[in-house]
């Protein structure tokens, strides 16, 4: 890369390994279902989170809302921490396409506890309640903490209970497994439906995951097709995310240990103040006192070659991916450092 670019794991390129399989791809058309390697991938995918089918979809946001599409009627209700990815980062597209009302959660760091969803559920027969349709986790959260399975028990044992289903915005599903130690299976057994993104720390260059029932996965497929997602020689895309979903799991520890030592570095430099508590992934966020400037920091910083992200509710993140080493840990600090005030 020709920019140490830390603004998110989204700017992965792919790599030579996925350029290979991208170009030598066998193909068919993803819409009639004969694109044998988007088959492939769908398989892999469902395999690796412990579903019975799996879905590609153009990107996480698509997945996600898809989701939201297929469980949920217009005019229900979704339970959800108020932080979470599908209604920070979304563009409101819940209101849009699914047609759902949140109910939102403040949290600590995306944690969600049984009393949360338990005093917000409504189910029966009261003419002026939305009925709860859906309840939402995020794992990892992109506060940057990943759930415990033990977190994660808590507000799945009451909406299972209650005979709401849960989906899992686990855009980072591996990042987070890697934290906390368990199979990718453990976690996604706790939702019915689940997102995953190739296109972030797995390198792929366009491409999430919607997994579930094969039942979910087939009324899905339609409402894909409705969103404008059936597409044609997918498996050029496919190849990559296979790919990613062989080879590039295994090093995700890699980039979390990296955005620790980074994290160690920072809170060296007077006024910077790390978030501890989400430092479990590929991202470290941190403010400064006294602030600086946005737009100078930014400049200052893409001076020394770096790019980094405005700050967002006064905190700055820095990610770590496959195109950062070891190697640019150094210049990070350093350009840090200097484009801070002194
Ligand atoms: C990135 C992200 C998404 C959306 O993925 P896109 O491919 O950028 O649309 C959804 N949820 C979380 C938690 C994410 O971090």
């Amino acid at each position: 890369m020709k920019f140490i670019d830390l603004r998110s794991d989204t700017v992965t390129w792919p790599t030579p390994a996925m350029r290979t399989a991208m170009a030598a791809a066998e193909v068919g058309d993803d819409v009639y279902g004969d694109d044998p390697t988007l088959i492939e991938l769908e398989r892999l995918a469902a395999e690796i989170v412990g579903k019975e089918a799996s879905l590609f979809v153009p990107s996480g946001t698509f997945g996600n809302q898809l989701a939201l599409f297929t469980h949920c009627p217009r005019g229900s209700e979704v339970i959800i921490p108020e932080h979470n990815h599908i209604i920070q980062h979304e563009a409101g597209a819940a209101a849009i396409i699914a047609g759902v009302q949140f109910r939102t959660v403040a949290t600590d760091h995306g944690i969600l506890t049984a009393s949360d969803v338990a005093s917000r559920v409504r189910i029966g027969d009261d003419i002026h309640y939305p009925p709860t349709s859906l309840v939402c986790l995020e794992n990892a959260h992109s506060s940057g903490r990943a759930l415990t399975l033990a977190e994660m028990d808590g507000p799945v044992r009451v909406a299972r209970g209650a005979g709401v289903p849960v989906h899992l915005d686990g855009a980072r599903i591996f990042n987070a497994a890697a934290a906390i130690g368990a199979d990718p299976r453990e976690i996604a057994k706790r939702a019915d439906s689940v997102m995953f993104c190739l296109s972030k720390g797995l390198c792929a260059p366009v491409g999430s995951i919607l997994a579930g029932s094969s039942a979910f996965i087939a009324a899905a497929r339609r409402k894909r097709k409705i969103m404008g997602g059936g597409l044609r020689q997918a498996g050029i895309l496919g190849a990559a995310g296979i790919v990613a979903l062989k080879d590039m799991r295994g090093r995700l520890a890699d980039d979390h240990a990296r955005a620790k030592s980074l994290a160690r570095e920072l809170e060296a430099i007077p006024g910077v103040k790390v978030d501890r508590a989400g430092l479990d992934i590929n991202m470290v966020f941190f403010s400064v006192d006294p602030k600086p400037d946005p737009g100078r920091f930014q400049t200052a910083m893409l001076a020394r070659g770096i790019l980094v992200n405005p700050p967002e509710d006064g905190q700055l993140r820095y990610v770590t991916h496959y195109w950062i080493g070891d190697a640019q840990l150094p210049a990070i600090i350093d350009a840090t450092r200097a484009a801070l005030p002194a």
